[in-house]
Formats: structure tokens, C-alpha cells, sequence
């Protein structure tokens, strides 16, 4: 029998901001904050897709409810029905972006961030793809109530290029009893775990790993990486799955050590050497504190990797990390053969580019060494920062000559 009733429409509750708090989402910015809003419904659960207005009843947006500092996550500025097609419109315009940026059949680089959060208007949502398998991580309760409506999203735009989706969102999601949350595949079963980036082969352990299972975001900096690895002697420090150690190696580095103090990073940086090595002869790896193993390395490497977990997670303890930061570098550039290169990040979110510099040059001082900025870096094109959501620009780095 044929079904008549229109389609089931999503019930999008009202919340009403106070006066003046309207402005900023009026210039785009995806957050509304708790203490903006003038009403919340007694009705309203974590993750409901709500409709914000002003305090003179103008439509705002559509976003994601959750209990918190950030209130409402925005994922539309014009009023819509949030139904199965919403969803697929979204990730078809993010895997757009990402062909247009040349990351889509590229025969040298298989692995991309198809989606960054708020820069792809899915706040809430990290989704990376290697070779075939997405790796979706949810940040939020909305995304994750909506995770089955994404998986199938993502095979509707991929078609046969999608061999799997694995869930990922235990650690990212707020820990509260109601909600239940397992790390599974949502739908198929992945082909392949290597992936080639630049050229390169790496092999992901999404399921195992950190993160998503590999830093995405420093593809464009190991790629400079190689132009100046040539014939030189290289520290690459927190290497996690010797992402920077396979770059160097394979543009021709005599010898290149790595450092981390996770022993499973350090099996994977291994793994990753001999995936694209005949022999690992050049490369030995180190289970250590890089604090500790900078120490005495006077005059041994000609180019050094300073990649650290982010030392800041939160504004009040930006200072500690500035000191962190600082210590780290002037070690590093006492150590470094003279004429050395260093290429050093910062991927706290809470240190801006300028800080970053100021600490940098600060080391440099304590170092006694005279330094000069060959390069600034940042994120690459699929994590791209959305001008209204500056806080999504979180990586920098710098590659200075030290003389
Ligand atoms: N450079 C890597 C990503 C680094 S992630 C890449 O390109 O893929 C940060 C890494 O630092 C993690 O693997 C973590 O195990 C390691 N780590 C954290 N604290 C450390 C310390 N004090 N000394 C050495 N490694 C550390």
C-alpha cells in the first residue's frame, strides 16, 4: 500500500538568546554560550536540534543542544528542515571542498580530513578518510545521536570509494550515564590500513592509535620537510608514527633518529620505516622523554623535530606552557649543530601564532644562538579555519636556521 502521510517532520525547539547576544551569530560564529540564552525548555534534551532566536524573535540559526559552557553548536544560519537530505548536502559540499583542493584521486596522497568541525559547518564532527575508511569522531551528543544519518550520508556521496566507516568517539564525548557509546565499524569492512600521503606509505591503526589514528595535519609541513632533508642527520621528537622520520628518510637523509615515550608509537614509527625502506639500517628509534634525551646531544644533529602534544589545553594554564615551550626549544637550539635547521609546532589552541613567535624567539635568547625564520607554517587546506570561527586555527609552527 502506498504511503500518503507527508514525511515526519524533526520537532526543532525555540531557544531565545537575551538582548545584545545576537550579534555574533548574526557575523556567522557557530557557538552559542549558556550564559547568552534567555530560556531553555524543561523539555530539551542533550543533542535535539534547536532553533535559536534574538531576543525580538528574529531566527538566528539551527543548531545542537548540549548541556555546557557552549550551549548550541550552529550547523545552519537559514531556517531548513533537518532531514536525511540536510545531512548529505553537507558532506557532499565538504568532499566537494576537498576535490577542489586536489586531495580527491590523487595518486600520490589517499588520506585527507574530509571534515573539520565548524569550517565545514559541522560543529561537533571530525570525520578522516584513509584509503577507503572514514574515521568519524564525534564531539558532541548531537553528532553522535546522528552518527548512523552521517554513515549513510558518506556512502551516498562516496559511492564505491567508501569501503567503511569506523566510529571513534569514546574519548571525545562528554562522559555522562546516559549515554551509551562503543568504538565500532557503523558499516563495512576496510580493505586496506595503509594509505599514501605525498608518496609516502604509512600504515593507520584508526582502531588502536591516537586520535583518528594519524596527524593529518602536518601533511604539508613534512612535505617542506623532505626539501631539506637531504644528506643530513635528523632528531624527529614526539614522532608518535614517524610521520616526519619516513618523509626525511625517503628524500634521502643519512640517518635519522626518533624519539617518543610511548613504546606503541614507537612499534608504529618502526612498522612505517620498514614499509617504505629495504632496511632500517639509517634509522634508529628511541622509547623516551625528549626532555631527558635532548640532553648532552651537543652538535650531533643538523636538523631537529620539535612536534609536542599540545602543552595547553585550557587558557589558565597557558602560562606553564609557555615556559614548556620555551624549554623545549632553547634545549633543542643549544643542541643543534651550528648552521642547523629546526622545525618546530605548537598545536595548543590557546597560544596564537604571536605567542608562539614571541616564545620562540625567547628560547632563542636563552639559547644564545643567533636565529633566523626561514618559515611560518600552519594547517593545511582540509583543516582550513573558517573566518568565523578563528578558534579553530590551532596549529603553528616555524623553521628557523639556527647559526
Ligand atoms: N609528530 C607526530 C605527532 C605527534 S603527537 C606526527 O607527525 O605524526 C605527540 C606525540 O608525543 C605522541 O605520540 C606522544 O606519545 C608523544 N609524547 C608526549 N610526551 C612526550 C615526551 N615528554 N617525550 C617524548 N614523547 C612524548
Amino acid at each position: 500500500m502506498k504511503n500518503n502521510f507527508p514525511p515526519q517532520e524533526v520537532v526543532q525547539t525555540k531557544i531565545i538568546l537575551n538582548s545584545g547576544k545576537e550579534h555574533s551569530l548574526k557575523r556567522f560564529h557557530p557557538w552559542v554560550f549558556s550564559g547568552a540564552i534567555k530560556n531553555i525548555s524543561d523539555e530539551l534534551s542533550e543533542g535535539d536540534v534547536v532553533e535559536v532566536y534574538s531576543s525580538k524573535n528574529e531566527y538566528l540559526g539551527t543548531g545542537h543542544y548540549q548541556k555546557g559552557t557552549i550551549s548550541v553548536r550552529l550547523f545552519s544560519f537559514s531556517q531548513t528542515e533537518v532531514n536525511d537530505s540536510f545531512w548529505e548536502n553537507k558532506i557532499s559540499k565538504a568532499y566537494q571542498y576537498r576535490k577542489t583542493i586536489g586531495l580527491v584521486n590523487n595518486p600520490k596522497t589517499n588520506a585527507y580530513r574530509l571534515v573539520f568541525g565548524e569550517a565545514d559547518g559541522l560543529p561537533g564532527l571530525i570525520i578522516d578518510f584513509y584509503n577507503g575508511t572514514a574515521v568519524m569522531q564525534a564531539h558532541s551528543i548531537g553528532m553522535h545521536l546522528i552518527r548512523e544519518t552521517l554513515a549513510n550520508a558518506l556512502k551516498k556521496v562516496m559511492g564505491e570509494t567508501l569501503k567503511a566507516v569506523y566510529y571513534k568517539s569514546v574519548d571525545t564525548l562528554p562522559k555522562i550515564d546516559s549515554l551509551i557509546v562503543e568504538n565500532a565499524y557503523l558499516f563495512g569492512k576496510p580493505e586496506t590500513n595503509e594509505i599514501l600521503e605525498n608518496g609516502n606509505k604509512f600504515f593507520i591503526d584508526w582502531e588502536n592509535g591516537q586520535k583518528t589514528g594519524f596527524f593529518l595535519d602536518q601533511r604539508d609541513n613534512r612535505q617542506l620537510l623532505s626539501t631539506y632533508a637531504k644528506g643530513k642527520k635528523i632528531l624527529n621528537t614526539f614522532c608518535y608514527s614517524g610521520g616526519f622520520s619516513v618523509y626525511a628518510l625517503n628524500a634521502g637523509a643519512s640517518e635519522v633518529h626518533s624519539v617518543d615515550s610511548s613504546q606503541k608509537a614507537i612499534d608504529l614509527t618502526e612498522k612505517n620505516i620498514l614499509l617504505n625502506q629495504s632496511d632500517n639500517t639509517n634509522h634508529q628509534s628511541f622509547v623516551a622523554d625528549t626532555f631527558q634525551f635532548l640532553n648532552h646531544k651537543e652538535n650531533v644533529y643538523e636538523l631537529i623535530i620539535l612536534d609536542p602534544p599540545a602543552f595547553a589545553k585550557h587558557r589558565n594554564v597557558t602560562h606553564n606552557a609557555v615556559m614548556g615551550y620555551k624549554r623545549l626549544n632553547a634545549e633543542a637550539m643549544r643542541q643543534i649543530k651550528s648552521g642547523g635547521i629546526l622545525f618546530t609546532f605548537s598545536c595548543s589552541q590557546v597560544i596564537d601564532s604571536n605567542l608562539f613567535h614571541n616564545t620562540i624567539t625567547s628560547a632563542a635568547i636563552q639559547a644564545g644562538r643567533n636565529v633566523r625564520v626561514l618559515h611560518r607554517l600552519s594547517q593545511p587546506a582540509d583543516h582550513a579555519v573558517n573566518m568565523y570561527h578563528p578558534e579553530g586555527e590551532y596549529l603553528k609552527g616555524l623553521v628557523v636556521y639556527v647559526e
